[in-house]
């Protein structure tokens, strides 16, 4: 059968990080740091939203576009957080995650052979759903030194005419790295000059714990990329309900941008997928509902506590890391060990059972790192950073021999 395998998806590699789950679940008191998605379940009032939806009877299909009155609580949402008004009616568009709405983007915009920007390390899907709209990924490597932040400087530098659109992912899956608004004011002027598409992914723009400079509503300082000057026109904001509500499970995200572009997104949508569910679009109306704004606030704080302690600690066991200001990510070097990412990775695993992903599997200049994630109890946290360290104690001991075969 291999022969009937399209050529771009043979060539590709499965994502690297499923192999450490897959030996951690056999593993009886494994840690996992590995995880991608928040440990707290969606809060009770999103779910009895959905339960009320299932007893009223709403199981039908609905408007390509998602149920409008969610289209309009998103819009109210938008305006409310960023000042950026999106008319509900042909400027947003509801869809299965951001996955669904980051895949729509490239595809409404890429025509084979367009180069799109990638930073890296980058979210695992970016570069393999470049590929499958028939695009060429350009990775700008960004740097510990940066605090893993895209200079505009070297995203200008790779630009190209073949160039498209270049993606954009702050609060950074897996860094942590967050940009100020001036960062973004820079990028957005190469932006503007180069006539770039920006897809923004703000996925984790409610998980944010300094200032950046800005002073959103919620005050945590998040920029949302189109609110600045002139990127309404040019970007497609990306958002869903994942991370900041604990509904990776509901499958439900969002685009948002220029109605031409949206309608380009749209017509893909109703051929692949038709509509969103719409017992999550239910469940994701009550998510906007100002009864659950205290809900993302305590797991924000929560995620903060954690963020303090894993930090604190990955530094006392003697790993550098700088400090992340979004999301639910840390992203320790492990270069003074001497060991790869992915060995450090997997004998971590196998002598203290404890699970981290190499960076490598996030782009090469990942490499040296690996992604711990404190959407885990603090309990587990501190037990992990002990396990560490005693992995570290032991290698500085002359460690115990690679027995990395078989993960
Ligand atoms: N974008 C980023 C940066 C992510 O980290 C993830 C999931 O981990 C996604 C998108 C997928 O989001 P969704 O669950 O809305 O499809």
């Amino acid at each position: 059968m291999s022969n009937k395998i399209a050529e771009r998806v043979k060539g590709l590699k499965g994502s690297g990080i499923r192999e450490f789950f897959d030996v951690a679940e056999q593993m009886e008191g494994a840690i996992s740091l590995g995880v991608g998605e928040p440990d707290f379940v969606t809060p009770w009032s999103i779910r009895e939203a959905c339960i009320f939806s299932l007893e009223k009877g709403y199981t039908s299909y609905t408007s390509n576009w998602g149920l409008l009155e969610l289209r309009e609580a998103i819009s109210e949402r938008t305006y409310r957080e960023s000042g950026v008004f999106y008319d509900p009616e042909g400027e947003i568009l509801v869809t299965t995650g951001v996955s669904e709405a980051f895949d729509l983007a490239l595809r409404a915009v890429v025509n084979p052979g367009d180069e799109v920007v990638l930073h890296e390390p980058s979210y695992v899907s970016y570069k393999p759903c470049t590929v499958f709209a028939g695009g060429t990924p350009v990775c700008v490597e960004t740097r510990v030194e940066d605090e893993f932040k895209l200079r505009a400087e070297q995203l200008a530098e790779r630009v190209t005419e073949k160039t498209k659109a270049v993606v954009l992912n702050y609060p950074n899956n897996p860094t942590g790295a967050a940009l100020s608004r001036k960062e973004l004011e820079e990028i957005a002027e190469v932006a503007e000059e180069r006539d770039l598409v920006v897809i923004s992914d703000e996925i984790y723009g409610s998980l944010t714990y300094g200032d950046n400079g800005d002073s959103g509503e919620r005050g945590r300082g998040h920029t949302c990329f189109s609110s600045l000057n002139g990127m309404r026109e040019r970007t497609v904001l990306l958002n869903g309900f994942s991370k900041a509500y604990a509904m990776t499970g509901w499958r439900i995200g969002y685009a948002a941008g220029n109605r031409e572009l949206l309608e380009a997104m749209m017509k893909i949508h109703q051929y692949v997928m038709l509509c969103a569910p719409i017992t999550a679009q239910k469940a994701a109306l009550e998510a906007l509902s100002p009864r659950c704004d205290c809900e993302t606030e305590k797991m924000v704080e929560e995620y903060n506590r954690r963020r303090r302690l894993m930090l604190a600690g990955l530094r006392e066991v003697g790993l550098e890391c700088f400090e992340p200001k979004g999301a639910f990510y840390t992203f320790p070097s492990v270069e003074s060990t001497g060991l790869s990412s992915e060995e450090f990775a997997k004998r971590l695993l196998l002598e203290e059972k404890v699970v981290v992903i190499p960076g490598s599997v996030f782009g090469a200049c990942g490499e040296g790192f690996v992604r711990c994630s404190y959407a885990v109890s603090q309990y587990e946290i501190k037990e992990a950073l002990e396990r560490i360290g005693r992995f570290l104690e032991g290698l500085e001991g002359g460690g115990r021999g690679l027995r990395g075969e078989g993960v």
